[in-house]
């Protein structure tokens, strides 16, 4: 953005500048406000320079200018954004995280229902197991089942798994032995 006059040296939008008389001459500190905090930053200039020759080594040093940013704010302007603004469907699959823990996860038990487990509910909503077992134990508690019950459930749940794989097996053989059929009945009925 340009500004009318020599804004450092006039004071105004922020900048500023000071000078200090040594023994090699006069050497300058240029001065920029941020607008987010209290901090200024400090460039040293040998001589005084046109302003936006100023305004580019405080760009290069990492600030926004026309408002002023420092760029300690921008990271942290940045890790806010990250933290607290996950995307749509992110959102989305943890809300479906939530209301299948909700319908499957037996707070007082402290047991999954039948068929479920966190596995299942990564599985179905996309996440990671990691997650939702985060998730499960922050809002809806840790699984209190006797360790010999839980195995049986995971046997139950690994042989269903199994059983439906076996399923689709067959019936993608019975598909292949329709099909030959057919084909083979319409060249003997030709
Ligand atoms: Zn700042």
């Amino acid at each position: 953005m340009r500004h009318v006059g020599h804004t450092y040296r006039l004071g105004t939008h922020g900048r500023a500048v000071t000078s200090h008389p040594g023994v090699g001459g006069t050497t300058f500190i240029a001065l920029l406000s941020c607008s987010r905090c209290p901090k200024s930053g400090e460039r040293n200039l040998r001589q005084m320079m046109p302003p936006d020759q100023i305004d580019r080594k405080f760009t290069q040093a990492g600030w926004k200018l026309d408002p002023h940013i420092c760029p300690d704010c921008q990271r942290r302007a940045n890790q806010e954004k990250t933290m607290t603004k996950p995307s749509p469907a992110a959102m989305k699959a943890q809300a479906a995280m939530f209301r299948l823990l909700s319908d499957h996860f037996d707070v007082e038990k402290g047991a999954f229902a039948l068929g479920w487990s966190d596995e299942k509910i990564a599985a179905e909503t996309g996440l990671a197991k990691d997650v939702v077992t985060e998730f499960r134990r922050a809002g809806f508690g840790e699984i209190k089942e006797p360790t010999e019950l839980q195995a049986i459930r995971a046997d139950i749940n690994a042989l269903e798994q199994l059983a439906r794989e076996h399923l689709q097996g067959v019936t993608a053989e019975i598909a292949g032995l329709r099909s030959r059929l057919a084909q083979i009945s319409s060249r003997v009925g030709a």
